[in-house]
């Protein structure tokens, strides 16, 4: 049998439809409304490759090095060309037919045709290919949109993922399921139980049309909260809903329409409708035992169920959801001196510095210097040095602790050990002078201090251990508008980065990728070709584009400074600045030597059209439109359109803030607050200098009236705004932004959870406050 309805399938046929068509048929197992539909088995796809004899010629074809990608554009083109040019048995084509036109009333149905993929071992499926869904296809295109769900085990992305983990292509199967559309007049989502604490609340968001436009963000909906304890509606959100998704009649096509004004502000569920949502959610969750997510549509007043899914942020423990616990994340990003708090007696603390990288940890001491050889690091040492550099990170990797003498909340040493995860304490002055290599210590990096010894609690790691540590693995994810993305620097981290549940990467830096190569790029190009600068660079965005897909990631071309050129091979070559922070970096060097810049943009495009339409191109260090002029010229030539693809700049200067009109006006999509760069620029403190690290404020009046400003302007002209700043780590930053109608906002790693939190509460307090 090619096919099956999706009331013949259950749970226990996952291997035969896969993962979407069984949970179909569980759901109208249990009674619950769901559009009728029928799935193609995952044999049918097996039968296909297999008689048709193309089986060995497609695996074959797909088998290729991942790293290379012109191969693997190849590979994706002949497997499809394979797929969709060698025709289905006449018997299954009329099989699947039959039951389509089975599915009709006196017209042709509209039906979405959607993959569902069997590979359930694979840990993350959105890679078996299970991502292409195509709405509103009738009879004419049904069997050709069939076989491009097959040829979906097949994109770069699938090959790539499947042949570097060394997963067989041949064990992957795939079925698809065909299920009428539902014209929505209204459609949304629906939480069963309260998505972070499991609280016995019902959570529905609803907006007009069809459910995509909730489901991809493109519309704020509207938000109900019910009570089930009291069975009562607790709390109604109306939100501005200024757009809708529909089927146009015509060409059957989902169009994007303007809603009209009187519907865009009124309330789209009746209290009735309400209740009847209520009892489905209840059902579905008791017929899985577990809390559900739902996608819902209402056609005509009847309400169908188009998916559910088990919550997966529920957090086991019994702390509430906003009990605010855990350390804030001011308490652990406020980068305050250590030893100077009543509990600590100052007499033990042999160095204090800065608290950058949060946790206590015990070791022996390690002086490195910069020409040391960083072997002698080794695991469970305190790494004592003047300042980081790129090409100790396999050193700091395996270090218990990090102390640098210079340095700030921004600088290398903090930045990297955050995103390792390792505690640090940065900018002591005289660390390296005054810890005796070999000295057991205890390093506190959330108070900034080294203690002599070792601090038995700190080993064992209980009652010390660091907060990100004590968090459950799946993070508790509050619903928030404000998105809030997390910030990356080396791509090992993307996996951590991306366990935080953030919406996506808010900024990806590339320095560290070009300064680890140990060359600056324009020597690195003369060396080993353009191509291999592309190449380098695309393994390691894309290993970040990869693990957030398809959340939005914004890489950044480069920005270092000359200083941190010299230091590499080919760096004696760059100019001598006394202020290399005003000096030649960012867009200003990307523009006057382009050659490293285009390459940089030449590995985006070749992203992109590898299929990572998640990423995003922001430009640093930009000071006005005219620059802006060279940035479009650029990105056209290396094959990105900045009509259509999204991009943006860092606003880091107080001459960008005040030129946003005219930025906004060259087409810019976003503007990130970049506030390590522009609290330096704006109140001419060295971000680096540990001598001036207490002057230097991101929540300086001045400095906020430049960002306030900018959001208004930005709202005003519809382009998006967020921070990526440390200081969007801050509750006190996190509040200002939220009230000032910020997009986003990016964090540090071990921030994501507390700011997700801390959005939540702001968004919340000003809900109360309009209304009281
Ligand atoms: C900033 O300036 O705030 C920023 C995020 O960029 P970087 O720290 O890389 O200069
Ligand atoms: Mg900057």
């Amino acid at each position: 049998m090619a096919v099956l309805w999706l009331e013949d399938v259950d749970a226990d046929d996952v291997g035969t439809v896969g993962g979407k068509a069984a949970s179909l048929g569980e759901l109208i197992g249990a009674g619950l409304p769901v559009p009728p539909g029928f799935t193609v088995t995952a044999g049918t796809y097996r039968d296909f490759i297999e008689e048709s004899g193309i089986d060995d010629e497609l695996f074959s074809a797909v088998d290729v090095d991942p790293e290379d990608s012109a191969a693997l554009r190849e590979a994706e083109e002949a497997a499809e060309e394979l797929i969709l040019e060698t025709p289905l048995p006449d018997e299954v084509r009329d099989e699947i037919l039959d039951r389509y036109r089975s599915m009709g009333d006196d017209e042709e149905a509209f039906v979405a045709v959607r993959s569902s993929a069997t590979a359930e071992d694979l840990p993350d499926s959105s890679f078996a290919g299970q991502q292409e869904t195509f709405l509103n296809v009738r009879e004419a295109d049904l069997i050709r949109r069939v076989k491009e769900c097959w040829a979906s085990l097949f994109t770069q992305r699938a090959i790539y993922y499947r042949q570097q983990r060394g997963f067989p292509h041949a064990e992957v199967d795939i079925a698809v399921v065909i299920q009428r559309m539902v014209d929505a007049d209204k459609s949304g989502v629906m939480f069963t139980s309260h998505p972070s604490t499991g609280d016995p609340q019902i959570t529905i968001e609803a907006a007009w049309g069809l459910g995509e436009a909730v489901v991809s963000g493109t519309v704020s909906p509207d938000n109900y909260v019910y009570d089930r304890d009291r069975g009562a509606v607790d709390d109604v959100t109306i939100a501005e809903k200024k757009v809708e998704m529909v089927k146009d009649p015509e060409s059957g096509e989902t169009v994007q329409l303007d809603i009209d004004d009187d519907r865009r502000e009124s309330r789209v569920l009746s209290d009735e409708e309400i209740d009847r949502l209520v009892t489905l959610g209840e059902r579905v969750e008791d017929h899985y035992g577990t809390p559900q997510d739902v996608e819902w549509a209402i056609h005509d007043g009847e309400i169908f169920m188009l998916q559910s899914r088990p919550i997966t942020t529920i957090q086991e423990s019994d702390e509430g959801d906003d009990a605010g616990t855990d350390a804030t994340a001011d308490d652990r990003e406020s980068g305050t001196r250590g030893g100077s708090t009543a509990e600590d007696s100052d007499a033990d603390v042999l160095v204090d510095g800065l608290g950058a990288s949060p946790g206590i940890v015990s070791g022996a001491v390690r002086i490195v210097h910069k020409l040391d050889h960083l072997d002698q690091v080794q695991e469970g040492d305190v790494m004592v040095t003047e300042m980081t550099m790129p090409d100790m990170v396999p050193a700091m990797k395996r270090a218990a602790g990090i102390v640098t003498d210079e340095g700030g909340m921004t600088s290398h040493a903090a930045i990297i050990s955050r995103e390792l995860g390792v505690p640090a304490v940065v900018g002591t002055g005289n660390g390296t002078r005054l810890l005796e290599d070999g000295r057991n210590v205890t390093l506190d990096g959330d108070k900034g201090t080294i203690r002599p010894g070792t601090d038995d609690d700190a080993e064992s790691g209980e009652e010390f251990e660091p907060v990100e540590a004590a968090r459950p693995e799946t993070p508790v994810k509050p619903m928030t508008a404000t998105e809030v993305k997390v910030n990356v620097s080396i791509p090992e981290a993307a996996e951590r980065a991306a366990a935080t549940g953030a919406d996506g990467v808010g900024l990806l830096r590339i320095e560290h990728m070009v300064l680890s190569l140990g060359k600056t790029p324009e020597r690195y190009i003369s060396d080993h070709g353009a191509r291999a600068y592309q190449d380098e660079l695309i393994e390691g965005v894309r290993r970040v584009a990869e693990e957030f897909y398809p959340r939005p990631v914004r890489v950044r071309t480069i920005d270092a400074p000359t200083d941190e050129f010299r230091d590499l091979e080919g760096g004696d070559g760059e100019p001598n600045e006394h202020n290399p922070m005003l000096g030649w970096r960012g867009i200003r060097r990307s523009l006057d030597k382009p050659e490293p810049f285009r390459q940089e943009l030449a590995a985006f495009a070749r992203l992109l059209e590898m299929g990572y339409d998640n990423l995003e191109v922001m430009f640093p260090l930009v000071n006005d439109a005219t620059e802006i002029e060279g940035i479009k010229r650029h990105m056209r030539e290396s094959g990105i359109d900045p009509e259509t693809n999204r991009w943006g700049v860092m606003i880091e200067t107080p001459a960008s803030a005040l030129q946003i009109e005219e930025l906004a006006a060259a087409g810019i999509d976003f503007a990130s607050f970049g506030t390590n760069d522009l609290t330096q620029y704006t109140l001419a403190v060295d971000r680096n200098n540990e001598n001036v690290a207490d002057r230097f404020d991101e929540l300086h009046p001045a400095v906020l009236t430049l960002i306030g400003d900018t959001i208004e302007t930005c709202r005003e002209l519809g382009v998006d705004t967020s921070i990526c700043g440390q200081a969007g780590s801050k509750s006190e930053m996190v509040d200002f932004l939220v009230e000032q109608g910020v997009s986003s906002i990016s964090a540090n790693i071990d921030a994501v959870r507390d700011v997700q939190h801390e959005v939540k509460r702001t968004e919340q307090r000003l809900l109360l406050d309009s209304v009281r």
